[in-house]
Formats: C-alpha cells, sequence, structure tokens
C-alpha cells in the first residue's frame, strides 16, 4: 500500500504541477493521503509546498485564488468551485495557551512540516511522481488500523490537548485502536483539554460521537471523555439498582450512543440524557432505585456543557428540549400524537421517537428489536394522522383571534385562553375544526 487507493482529482494535480513548474515542491498532505490510501473518499485534497506565501501568490497570478490565511502560509486555490488549500512548510511554535502556536516558521524542509502534525497515519505526504513521503511508519501504522503520536505523546498533547480528543475521534470514526503509549498519554493528560477553545472540543467531539466505533472508545476511554466533561464523572460504574436498568450509567449511555441514528443532535441528546441521573437518585423502601426528576437535572448539566463549548442556539435548544423530555409518554393513538404534535411540533415528535427508541434499546431489559417495532408502529401511526392534515396548532385552527372578536369578543388573556380550549377540544375530537361550530362553541366558553 505505496499507493493511493483513490486517483486524486486533475485539479489538485494541477495545483501541485503548477507550484513544481514555478520550481517549488508541492504535494499532496494529511488527511487526503490517509484516506486516499485506505480507499476512501477524502473531504479535501490538502497541498503543502515549500514555496513561500508571496511564492504561492506569484504561482497563482491570474488565478481565481482566496487570501484568507495568507499570513498563516495558507491560500486557497478555487477550481471548478472546489477549494483546494495550499500550505507552505512550517513548523509551529510552543503552545503556551494550549490553543494555538504562538507563532509559525516556515521552513523548506518537507520533514519538519510532517513531524509537526499529530498522528503518523495524518503525517504522509504523496506526489504524483515521487510517490509516498512517510517518515514516522503512517503507513504500516494505517495496516495495523493504529492511531499513534508522531514523536513523544506527552509533549505532543502538552504541546496541544485538543490531539488527545482528535486521536479518539479518528479511533472511533475509522475503527481503528490506540498504540498503548498514545493511550495512556490520553488518559494522562486528559484535563488538560479544559484549557482548549470549546468550539474545537465541541467539532472533535461530535465527530467521535457520530463515529462507527463511537461505543468501543466511549467504553474504553471513559476516563478520558469524563475528564474532558467532568460532569459526567458520577454516570461511570453508577448502579440503577433497577429492574428496569440491566446497566449502570455509563453503560447504558454507551449503549443509547450507539442505538441512536449517526447525527450530531442525536448522539449529543443519547450522551446527555441520563447525565443527571446520579445526582436525582434514591433507593425506596424495597432497596429498587429512582432517579425522578432526572430529565431536568440532565438538562442543566447539557446546558452547562454546550454553553462552554459555545454551541448554536438551535442545536442547543433543540437538543436540550430532547434531553429534557427524553422518557415522556408517547402512544401510537391519535388524540396522544396530537397533543404531543401540538406540544413539540413534527420534527421534535420524530426525533423524541427515535430516542425513545435508542434508550428502550440501551437498557438491556426488554427483547430485542421491541424498541425498533415500537418506534415502528408509532412512526405508522404519525404518517396516517399527518396525512389527513390533522389541526394541532392554534394556527390551523378554522378560527382566528380575529375572528372572535369580530364575533364581539374583547381582545386579551381570556381570548387567548378560549382559542386554547377551542384548539384542545378540536385535539380531543369534541368539535370539528369548523368555522361556524367553533364560534358557537367560544360563545358558549365566553360567557
Ligand atoms: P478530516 O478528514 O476530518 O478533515 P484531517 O486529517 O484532514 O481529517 P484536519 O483537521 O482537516 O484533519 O487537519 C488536516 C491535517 O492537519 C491533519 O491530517 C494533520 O496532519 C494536521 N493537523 C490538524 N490538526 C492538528 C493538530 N491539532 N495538531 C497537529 N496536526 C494537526
Ligand atoms: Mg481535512
Amino acid at each position: 500500500m505505496t499507493d493511493l487507493r483513490l486517483a486524486p482529482p486533475e485539479d489538485g494535480l494541477r495545483v501541485i504541477r503548477r507550484l513544481n513548474e514555478a520550481g517549488h515542491e508541492a504535494w499532496f498532505v494529511g488527511g487526503c493521503v490517509r484516506d486516499g490510501l485506505l480507499g476512501l473518499a477524502p473531504k479535501d485534497w490538502d497541498i503543502c509546498t515549500d514555496a513561500r506565501p508571496e511564492e504561492m501568490a506569484e504561482a497563482f497570478a491570474g488565478w481565481h485564488v482566496v487570501e484568507t490565511g495568507l499570513k498563516h502560509g495558507t491560500l486557497t486555490v478555487m477550481l471548478r468551485h472546489r477549494p483546494y488549500e495550499v500550505t507552505t512548510f512550517r513548523l509551529d511554535g510552543a503552545y503556551t495557551d494550549h490553543r494555538h502556536p504562538d507563532t509559525v516558521t516556515f521552513t523548506a524542509d518537507l520533514a519538519e512540516d510532517l513531524r509537526r502534525r499529530d498522528f503518523t497515519v495524518n503525517a504522509m505526504a504523496w506526489h504524483p511522481e515521487k510517490g509516498l513521503a512517510d517518515l514516522f511508519g503512517g503507513r504500516e501504522d494505517l495496516e495495523k488500523r493504529l492511531i499513534r503520536c508522531v514523536g513523544d505523546p506527552g509533549e505532543r498533547f502538552g504541546e496541544d490537548a485538543l490531539r488527545i480528543l482528535r486521536g479518539l475521534r479518528f479511533a472511533a470514526c475509522y475503527g481503528f485502536s490506540v498504540e498503548p503509549g498514545t493511550a495512556s498519554a490520553m488518559r494522562a493528560m486528559a484535563g488538560d483539554v479544559e484549557m482548549v477553545a470549546g468550539e474545537r472540543v465541541r467539532v472533535e467531539t461530535e465527530k467521535l460521537l457520530c463515529g462507527r466505533d463511537a461505543a468501543r472508545i466511549l467504553r474504553d476511554f471513559a476516563g478520558v471523555v469524563t475528564d474532558v466533561f467532568p460532569p459526567l464523572r458520577p454516570m461511570v460504574g453508577f448502579d440503577q439498582r433497577s429492574p428496569w436498568h440491566r446497566y449502570d450509567v455509563w453503560e447504558h449511555t454507551v449503549r443509547a450512543v450507539e442505538a441512536a441514528a449517526p447525527e450530531p443532535l442525536l448522539r449529543w441528546t443519547m450522551l446527555l440524557h441520563d447525565a443527571g441521573k446520579p445526582a436525582a437518585f434514591f433507593t425506596d423502601g424495597e432497596g429498587v432505585g429512582h432517579a425522578y426528576g432526572h430529565q431536568k437535572i440532565s438538562a442543566e448539566i447539557a446546558a452547562s456543557l454546550f454553553d462552554r463549548m459555545h454551541f448554536d442556539t438551535a442545536t442547543r435548544e433543540r437538543a436540550l428540549l430532547l434531553i429534557r423530555w427524553h422518557d415522556v409518554k408517547m402512544r401510537a393513538e391519535r388524540r396522544p400524537l396530537l397533543h404531543l404534535l401540538n406540544r413539540f411540533g413534527e420534527e421534535a415528535v420524530r426525533q423524541l421517537i427515535e430516542v425513545h427508541r435508542a434508550d428502550e434499546t440501551a437498557k438491556g431489559t426488554s427483547p430485542r428489536g421491541d424498541a425498533d417495532a415500537w418506534a415502528e408502529e408509532i412512526t405508522a401511526a404519525l404518517d396516517a394522522l399527518l396525512a389527513e392534515q390533522p389541526c394541532f396548532t392554534l394556527a390551523a385552527l378554522a378560527v382566528s383571534g380575529r375572528d372572535l372578536i369580530a364575533a364581539g369578543m374583547k381582545p386579551g388573556k381570556a381570548l387567548g385562553e378560549t382559542l386554547q380550549r377551542l384548539l384542545t377540544a378540536v385535539i380531543e375530537g369534541e368539535a370539528p375544526n369548523e368555522r361556524e361550530a367553533l364560534l358557537a362553541l367560544a360563545a358558549r366558553i365566553d360567557r
């Protein structure tokens, strides 16, 4: 495996040829070489070069380029609407704040540029004629499916603690193991991730959670994950003493993450849905464990973590809703479904079904597949119900506040309550969603 199993895009090759013609070295580097060797489609084809920023600008004079990162040595070449990032070989200086290198030094030596990269599998370069530049055994580690730091793991994590999460992210997404020396440095230094910018923590954790091997990593590196997110620590090994639960809170959580569709919103929700259990826990006279109100505490814990990671408002609010109501009662019947639709809206109801399904699957107390069958049944009922275009919002009600005012009712709080009662009557099937009937009912309520 010394050649890419995937042909690089012609446009990327053009960028490399252009730099070569101008007398510079240029290589594909990093993720695209890793993925190309594995035969997976890379997200981007990044290029590195010994050309200095001003030399790059000169080589691409007349091309469509974006100079956003030129100070750090990055120029983006746009070809057929696709960006190709070209970066000058560089060394990173010290990371005194554990966030960014204090200084960036350019170099003419590819080896130095590869040495600053995080993992051996990410530290390879490839050139169409020269082939693979692999100075740290990256190809062999790819074959062994291993994540291993370039150089001394402790030093490398000391420079940038985010690499700990990146390493786990790659292991989760590619199904790799972590080389023992790298793993023990991860465990020893996970507390340093606290100093890393929240946005970066979010990006890597989210990818980890959506990885095909997320469960294995969350299980094997529970200590790392809970050092990164200390409020989750009490979950690990927490015995639920409940006939409804076969596993401790962390193992249940891991299984719930795995059972949910690999989408960030759902995976974050499952990771955090029971975070409040240890705090809410008590045992009754029979020694059975309960955790009433844990949903609210889970949502509070989630809110604090989301804020630290600077989540966007839309994701934050929706995840908090799903966590808060993760075990709201859901039945595959008309009226209960209409009430749920009224309260949460269609999109969130569908997400809540997925959350329930994952949660039930992960309890390990009902036969396998039961939760799937339940989700299918309630989804079918929901689809059938929605196909009728039923009324479950004030907006869809056949009368509006204006209609009621036109019929002589006074604007104000009571009017709002009347509308709400009309909607309830329609949902309950006590009144048809028709103008005359609702006006008559409103007149009766108003009296
Ligand atoms: P993806 O396919 O998810 O984009 P990637 O390996 O391309 O994976 P990027 O974050 O795009 O990851 O980074 C590109 C390359 O830059 C990496 O392959 C690695 O060589 C290097 N790199 C990125 N972040 C770091 C870091 N924190 N420390 C050291 N090297 C890094
Ligand atoms: Mg990349």
